[in-house]
């Protein structure tokens, strides 16, 4: 039996991990698809503090290294479920296999929203992406549109104004969500052209996406952009589905709050995925600190 089972291996799973070895623990981290979380994604990472700029796959990298030559063991599995057993947790994975353990760290995070519109599907891979770090090389020398106005909308259209001829920044709102500092530099880049306050409508184009059809919140007219490709940006929702039986949840999220204690004893909550007003690198890091301290405490002294 593993002292702490990990669900999760970005950068909550990845911190509460680091913590867990340091303090003796035995971890093990299952992780559906590749670790890092979505910090992989973001093309620069400015903002952590003390290091002034990193990418965020290096970021990634670094993160798991030193949680791995800490002893830390990762194992790529989907847990599809928990259960309170008499001496802890039974987890279950999708390969069929079981695991159990005395407490566990729920950091599953969230994945990319889509906006949910007709064809987005079918035309994902020809001309949709919810990645502008994996895909933006493959339009150079072309026109794109990112849809969104948080960070990943503004950063993504920055970094790919860098690679494309041209980008339009689609926003519902004049108003961005994401920080002054990037929205300031974004309008500074000649090729970059902010749409607001439209919303997508119409994805255009057969076999391939050839531009998007948008609409005014002002006055609900409606005009084309012609694009190669459109990268959604609009947020993310959390991955908790294979859950919502074991802990309480608010809008998707699990209810937990900054001392990382859902309502079953013995499971915590860190990163994107734990109900907070606050979702960034620092803060997903921070949760997996004081997850696993939590944890720690629980195990050691059942409190
Ligand atoms: P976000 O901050 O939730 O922003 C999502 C954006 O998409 C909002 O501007 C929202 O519009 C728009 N939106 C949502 N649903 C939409 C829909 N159906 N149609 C059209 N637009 C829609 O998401 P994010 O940018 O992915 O960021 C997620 C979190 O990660 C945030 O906390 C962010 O600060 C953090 N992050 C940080 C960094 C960094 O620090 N370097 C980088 C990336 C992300 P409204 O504004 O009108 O609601």
């Amino acid at each position: 039996m593993a002292d702490i089972i990990i669900v999760g291996a970005g950068p909550a799973g990845l911190s509460a991990a680091i913590y867990a070895r340091r303090a003796g623990m035995d971890t093990v981290l299952y992780e559906a698809e590749m670790y890092g979380g979505q910090i992989v994604n973001t093309p620069e990472v400015e903002n952590y503090p003390a290091i002034a700029k990193i990418s965020g796959f290096d970021f990634a990298q670094d993160l798991y290294n030193q949680a791995v030559n800490l002893g830390a063991v990762l194992e790529f599995d989907k847990v599809t479920s928990v259960t309170k057993t008499e001496t802890g947790f039974e987890v279950a994975l999708e390969s069929g296999k079981t695991d159990t353990c005395k407490a566990v760290i729920l950091a599953v995070g969230a994945s990319n929203r889509h906006l949910g519109i007709a064809r987005e599907d079918e035309l994902l891979g020809k001309g949709i992406s919810y990645c502008a770090t994996c895909d933006g090389s493959f339009y150079k020398g072309k026109t794109v549109a990112v849809n969104g106005g948080g960070n990943t909308a503004v950063e993504d259209a920055i970094y790919l104004a860098g690679i494309v001829d041209k980008v339009y920044l689609i926003h519902r709102r004049n108003e961005f969500r994401a920080e002054d500092v990037l929205v300031e530099a974004a309008k500074k880049l000649p090729n970059l052209e902010i749409v607001t306050p439209y919303t997508i409508g119409t994805l255009l184009g057969d076999p391939k996406l050839s531009g998007v059809e948008v609409i005014s919140k002002e006055d609900g007219s409606k005009k084309t952009i012609d694009v190669d490709g459109l990268f959604v940006a609009i947020g993310q929702e959390p991955k908790t589905a294979d859950f919502k039986d074991l802990v309480t949840l608010q809008g998707g999220y699990i209810e937990a709050g900054e001392n990382c204690k859902t309502n079953v004893e013995g499971i915590f909550a860190a990163g994107d995925a734990r109900v907070k007003k606050v979702r960034q690198l620092t803060t997903a890091c921070a949760d997996g600190a004081v997850a696993a301290l939590a944890a720690i405490d629980y195990i050691k002294l059942g409190v």
